[in-house]
């Protein structure tokens, strides 16, 4: 670097820096002050020569006048520099500390033979030193005394008194009273020094105090030299002839500065603090945006949040600008999650995020409605959305669309990783499918819930499904208490003779607003949501209130089967809650069958396995429902424990007139007997079916043709 870039580099380096004078003289003021103040001294001291007698002139050496002109400069500068500050920091109260300077100047003068002229011409008498000077000197040390200390109310009264009585000894010295004489000053004037010598030495360690004490210290001594030296018991010299003066010039510089200092800490302290003012509003500046921003973004991607969504779509009047909401809701994100682990399955959807971000700005351009900037928003994180202005004359197509459809539909690589989220998209136009934000996304929510399409567009009737399906799940447990719901049996008869072995309870409900509701069209949705179990139980326990009516009306010998859920074998002691219930009403598991679906069984086969080996040793007979609907092989089944197997209806359908299904049901029910289970067939519906059956002896059969699902001591 070379050397003229180093000083732009540090303009403070040495040698490379031309001081500005003015600078300089404001850095070197004190010292210009003082050495003016000696100056304006020599020039007193020469100038009061003339004034005494030619003897006196005579007798003074040069050293004796340089001494004088030192002292009486320093008096000046002591004034002066404590004048700056009274007048700088706008404390008049350490004004009387200059009034002290004027008084020990003056009592300089006066004892330099110069005092005739100055107050009272008339009166020389009255010039002598104690009779102004000190008065004078009094009441400045009594009163700027309490600007120094922290005195209490008794001691700043007190320092009152003193500094008045200084005053009246001040009005009376033209007088020459007797009794407020001299020796009475002298009094008052000691009384006075001590006592504030006393609350000096009390308050050394305040802060002021530090300068104050030595500063008393120092004008004690030397008020007390020249006392001595006016009483004559020191010797008459130039250093106790100025005693007082020096001491008192001494004292003040010690005390100014002292202040100064102070001061200055103080208007440090100030400044860092105000420093530290600024930094926390600006720390408070920080966090109020971060704040904003959290407030604004979803946290894991960053991307704008609902209410900054809705707050966009707002800013728009539909009518005019007619838009469509698009909202991907990705199906497969909290598998993946689980798969992955969060951190991974995140960082994933970010990177996907970006780029889906780029393919919408890339695809829709200027027809893309920028939400805080940005062309995607996040729900939730398996839910993001986008809107993008429509125009009302095109046709039905969207090429845009499509290609995001496309896109959508492609497997998302990122390192390793290649796979698909799954995403569904659903669509709602603005203003048909909801005037405000918040319809238009619930309408846009609706339509990604199809899950047989990638791309559907709202359909109100569709809408209305999932929405009534949405209010019965609410509805359940209230319906449960309220007597809504009850169970019917359809019976399970012997093909051969027709006899009536067992019930099947099914489950039945009016709802209030909706009025009778089929099962498949609340059960499924139950499952999913978890509430099926309380469900089970209900159905358990009122199958058990109903057994006394089912077995006076169809024997003795009946059994009856309920539906249990996946979601009940997963659930923990299941057994012992079902076995639990049975026992309350005086029955046994023996006298129940619990169907079990073939995929509720498959779903989660270890669990189920156990469960049901459970729930069979404790005396409840296994129903494999449905068989057939599924795909899982009997052979599998087979090491289930299991009492009975009930063939899909499914497979009745036509078969008088196809062979091939004839035989398949023929192989089904071998195998269900070779297993030694009971086997029933469903659905049957109407008599040429139940007469074809006739030829497998041990079968059994459930359907219309023997009777519909009926409450068991009605029609
Ligand atoms: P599922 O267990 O297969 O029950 C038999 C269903 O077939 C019943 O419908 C019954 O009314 C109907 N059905 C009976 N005979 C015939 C017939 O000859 N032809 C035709 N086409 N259908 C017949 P439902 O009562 O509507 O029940 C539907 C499904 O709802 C049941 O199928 C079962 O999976 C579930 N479900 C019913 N009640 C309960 C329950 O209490 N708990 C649970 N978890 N599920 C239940
Ligand atoms: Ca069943
Ligand atoms: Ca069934």
């Amino acid at each position: 670097m070379d050397s003229q870039a180093q000083s732009h580099a540090n303009p403070r380096a040495p040698g490379l820096v031309l001081r500005d004078p003015a600078t300089w003289l404001k850095q070197w003021r004190p010292l210009i002050v003082l050495a003016a103040s000696i100056a304006y001294g020599l020039a007193v001291s020469l100038w009061l020569a003339p004034v005494n007698t030619a003897d006196e002139v005579v007798t003074r050496g040069a050293a004796d006048l340089a001494w004088k002109a030192f002292i009486t400069g320093l008096l000046v500068f002591a004034l002066l520099l404590n004048l700056r500050i009274v007048f700088r920091l706008r404390r008049p109260g350490l004004a009387w500390l200059s009034v002290l300077m004027v008084a020990v100047i003056h009592s300089q003068l006066v004892m330099d033979g110069l005092g005739s002229w100055l107050l009272w011409p008339r009166h020389p008498e009255l010039n002598a030193l104690l009779g102004i000077s000190l008065p004078l000197c009094l009441i400045a040390l009594c009163e700027f005394t309490p600007h120094f200390l922290p005195l209490g109310k008794p001691s700043i009264r007190l320092l009152r008194a003193f500094s008045l009585l200084g005053g009246l000894h001040l009005l009376a010295a033209p007088f020459a009273i007797e009794l407020i004489g001299q020796d009475t000053l002298v009094v008052t004037g000691v009384l006075g020094g001590a006592f504030i010598c006393v609350l000096t030495f009390w308050h050394r360690h305040h802060n002021h105090g530090r300068y104050f004490a030595p500063s008393i210290l120092v004008i004690a001594l030397g008020a007390t030299t020249t006392s001595l030296r006016l009483i004559g018991w020191l010797p008459a010299n130039t250093l106790t002839d100025s005693a007082f003066s020096l001491g008192a010039a001494l004292g003040a510089l010690i005390l100014t500065s002292g202040v100064d200092r102070l001061l200055v800490q103080e208007r440090r302290r100030r400044a860092g603090s105000d420093n530290r003012v600024r930094q926390e509003r600006q720390l408070r500046a920080r966090i109020e945006q971060e704040y904003d921003h959290l407030m604004k973004t979803h946290r894991v991607t960053g991307k704008p949040n609902r209410p900054v969504l809705e707050e966009a779509l707002e800013a728009i009047n539909s009518n005019l600008s007619p838009y469509t909401l698009c909202l991907i809701r990705l199906a497969r994100f909290n598998e993946l999650e689980q798969a992955l682990g969060y951190h991974t399955a995140e960082d994933l959807l970010k990177q996907y995020l970006r780029q889906l971000n780029s393919v919408l700005k890339r695809c829709l351009g200027d027809r893309l409605i920028a939400i805080n900037g940005q062309a995607l928003a996040t729900l939730d994180t398996s839910n993001h959305a986008f809107a993008f202005y429509r125009d009302p004359n095109a046709g039905p197509g969207d090429p845009a669309l499509d290609a995001i459809t496309d896109w959508l539909g492609r497997n998302f690589r990122e390192g390793r990783f290649s796979f698909s989220w799954a995403p569904a998209l659903g669509l709602a136009h603005a203003p048909e499918h909801g005037k405000d934000a918040t319809t238009i996304l619930s309408s846009a929510g609706f339509a990604s819930l199809d899950d047989t399409r990638p791309l559907s567009v709202y359909d109100p009737s569709v809408a209305r499904r999932l929405y009534r399906q949405q209010m019965l799940i609410l509805d359940v447990e209230e319906a449960l208490s309220a007597g809504e719901m009850w169970l019917e049996y359809q019976p399970k008869v012997s093909i051969r003779d027709g006899r009536i072995d067992s019930l099947e309870g099914l489950i039945r409900w009016h709802h209030g607003e909706f009025g009778r509701v089929a099962p498949d069209q609340w059960i499924p949705l139950a499952e999913k949501v978890g509430m099926i179990h309380t469900v089970t139980l209900w159905v358990l326990d009122r199958a058990c209130r109903d057994f006394a009516a089912l077995r006076d009306r169809f024997g003795r010998h009946i059994s009856v089967s309920v539906n249990i859920s996946a979601k009940d074998l997963a659930q923990p002691g299941f057994h012992r809650f079902a076995a639990g219930i049975t026992q309350r009403h005086g029955l046994s598991p023996e006298n129940f069958i619990l169907e079990i679906t073939e995929t509720a069984m498959m779903s989660d086969p270890e669990t189920a396995r156990k469960t049901i080996g459970m729930l069979s040793a404790t005396g409840f007979r296994i129903a494999l429902d449905d068989f057939g609907a599924g795909h899982s092989s009997l052979g599998t089944l087979a090491t289930f424990e299991l009492d009975e197997l009930k063939i899909d209806r499914s497979f009745l359908k036509n078969i008088l007139h196809y062979p091939k299904r004839q035989r398949i049901l023929r192989v089904a029910l071998e195998l269900g007997e070779s297993l030694d289970l009971d086997v029933v067939v469903e659905g049957v519906e109407d008599e040429t079916i139940a007469i074809w059956l006739q030829q497998f002896p041990g079968l059994h059969g459930q359907g219309y043709y023997w009777g519909p699902p009926v409450i068991p001591n009605g029609r």
